[in-house]
């Protein structure tokens, strides 16, 4: 890669999705601070986010 900084898909995926979907579904609350968990699985993408208001549990899959 002949671009500076460029990370794998794997990296910028889920940098979007920790700037973008780190909204709650049960209560809304925005968790900035927090993070995707992301688990790659067999040409599958796991993510996990865990609301630090309400302990709702939003989990994402994403085929690649
Ligand atoms: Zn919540």
């Amino acid at each position: 890669m002949a671009i500076k900084g460029a990370r794998s898909p794997f990296d910028r995926l889920r940098q979007h999705y920790e700037e973008t979907m780190l909204r709650c579904p049960e209560c809304g609350f925005v968790d900035e601070d927090g993070t995707w968990n992301a688990t790659a699985d067999r040409g599958e993408l796991r993510y996990r986010h865990v609301c630090p208001r309400c302990d709702a549990v939003d989990t994402r899959v994403l085929s690649y």
